[in-house]
């Protein structure tokens, strides 16, 4: 059950209300609660108040507000975070706030000859790529959540999602930052400059800090050429290895063609088949694991097939590649690309599961998924292993779920154990424990277990330097 929230002066509700104007101010227990859950419904908490600004000056002064009173801020883009980022902590020591950036939305300049565009945080991620896309650029940045989250939320969590392997993260597509800080001031970087070595590269403290540091309200990021032609296509495996040397040999014979490169196994498709409706097995027959790649490029759309073709027909001669189909239309693409979206969802037709978010250099994923399933097996026996990610980034969902017949809720209480030992694994073979959901709520315990010691104080002393009175994000990431 949530806790009860503080509650906040009737007359600080006045004041916010002055700033954000009724169309920008929540309290009344109905309309809140949508901003106050998180997705999967592990967050569950209380907030008095949510405030939706409409420019940067109203975040400025609904954080100056909040830093004179000592109110939590609890920044909250899309709310598709999966760690429990952007909802307020039951609990809390101070009350907080919510701030909502979805009517910050709008798309200040698209520069088509700086490959550049500068939006405000709440633009949604598909809208982005909407806009690029009219004006003949591509902006790459792609997730399964895209329609719903924003881009002030994706830099936040310094997202990855399926271009990373050729465009690089969130991180590697922004060019410059506006921010209000934890006093209120206004940090306004929004440089559109590639060059631009004038000391501390500020920007960077920002993304990824999970609303920790400040609040983003608009972003200019690199937009590229929009490809011409973009091949597709899913290909059996026999086993892990076999994909890694399959992915080795797609950089060199692709080059900067190759944009994704994804890998699942079978239980997360038999998963998907049923609870996808109109999903087929793609290759009418069972495969124990599968690659989904993509290429992209600025010829034309006969000479992409053709790469792709040329490059799986001499893998499949090669044995490397067991069987495959292509996608020859965009129906096609969206329909392979349709199986793989749906891979986290579809684990709950299977009960309770744990979910897991690593990485390991490339070389390892065949290793950390031998290790990692053998020790998942050890723990308790007949789990289902759901695996499935990123791995041309050394990205895996190592997800678990509960074993035929058992408790849902037996299999939960062993949470902490099983995921102790994915990440004793990832960790052995030089991997981190969250690739590129976070930290949030979720994982501070495991913040402070793998990167304790020097990282973690350097961690607290930027905190402390930015927010001394601690109020962005409260609890969040580093904890209290
Ligand atoms: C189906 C599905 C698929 C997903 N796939 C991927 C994937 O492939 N790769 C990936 O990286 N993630 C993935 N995610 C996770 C999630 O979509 C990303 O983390 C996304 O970037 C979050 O954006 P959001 O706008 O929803 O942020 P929110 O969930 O609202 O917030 C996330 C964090 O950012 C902070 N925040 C939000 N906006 C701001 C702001 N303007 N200023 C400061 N802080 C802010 C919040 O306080 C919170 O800590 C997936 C999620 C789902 C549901």
């Amino acid at each position: 059950m949530a806790a009860v929230p503080i509650e906040i002066d009737d007359s600080l509700v006045r004041e916010f209300r002055r700033i954000v104007g009724d169309a920008g101010c929540i309290d009344s227990s109905g309309d809140l609660a949508p901003f106050l859950a998180e997705q999967r419904g592990f967050y569950c908490s209380q907030a008095p108040l949510v405030l939706l600004p409409a420019t940067t000056a109203e975040v400025a002064a609904v954080v100056s507000l909040c830093a004179r009173h000592g109110i939590g801020i609890v920044p909250q883009g899309g709310n598709t975070g999966l760690v429990g980022g952007a909802v307020a902590r039951s609990a809390p020591r101070a009350p907080q706030v919510v701030v909502a950036m979805r009517r910050m939305a709008a798309i200040r300049e698209l520069d088509p000859d700086n490959y550049t565009i500068t939006a405000e945080a709440g633009c949604v991620l598909a809208a982005l790529q909407a806009a690029a896309a009219d004006a003949d650029r591509f902006f790459p940045l792609s997730l399964a959540s895209e329609g719903s989250c924003q881009l002030g939320g994706n830099l936040s969590t310094n997202a990855g999602g399926t271009n990373v392997l050729r465009f690089g993260t969130a991180r590697e597509l922004v060019l410059g930052l506006e921010v209000v800080l934890p006093d209120g001031r206004v940090f306004d970087g929004l440089r559109a400059l590639r060059k631009d070595n004038t000391g501390y590269d500020l920007k960077q403290l920002f993304v990824g800090a999970e609303g920790t540091l400040g609040l983003i309200t608009a972003a200019t990021c690199k937009l590229f050429p929009r490809p011409r032609g973009v091949a597709s296509a899913l290909v059996a495996v026999a086993d892990p290895a076999a994909a890694i040397a399959l992915h080795s040999r797609a950089r060199l014979a692709l080059g900067d063609e190759l944009i994704a490169f994804e890998l699942a196994g079978r239980q997360a498709l038999d998963f998907v088949l049923r609870f996808l409706p109109g999903a087929r097995d793609p290759l009418g027959h069972q495969a124990p694991w599968y690659v989904l790649l993509e290429i992209a490029t600025a010829r034309d759309q006969a000479t992409a097939e053709e790469d792709l073709e040329a490059f799986l027909g001499a893998a499949l001669d090669s044995g490397l590649v067991t069987d495959g189909v292509a996608a020859h239309s965009s129906a096609q693409r969206d329909q392979l690309w349709a199986l793989r979206h749906a891979m986290s969802d579809a684990q709950k037709v299977g009960g309770a599961s744990i979910k897991n978010d690593i990485s390991v250099p490339v070389s390892r994923v065949a290793d950390f998924l031998s290790q990692a399933g053998a020790a998942v097996e050890a723990l308790a026996p007949g789990t289902r292993v759901v695996a499935f990610g990123h791995v041309g980034d050394g990205n895996l969902h190592f997800n678990l779920t509960q074993p035929e017949g058992m408790e849902p809720g037996a299999f939960l209480d062993l949470w902490n154990p099983l995921t102790a030992a994915v990440n004793a694994v990832a960790t052995a073979l030089g991997g981190s424990f969250s690739a590129e959901h976070g930290i949030g709520l979720l994982k501070v315990a495991q913040l402070r277990r793998y990167r304790g010691g020097v990282e973690l104080e350097l961690m607290r002393t930027i905190k402390r330097a930015l927010d001394p009175a601690g109020i962005m994000n409260p609890g969040k990431v580093l904890g209290d």
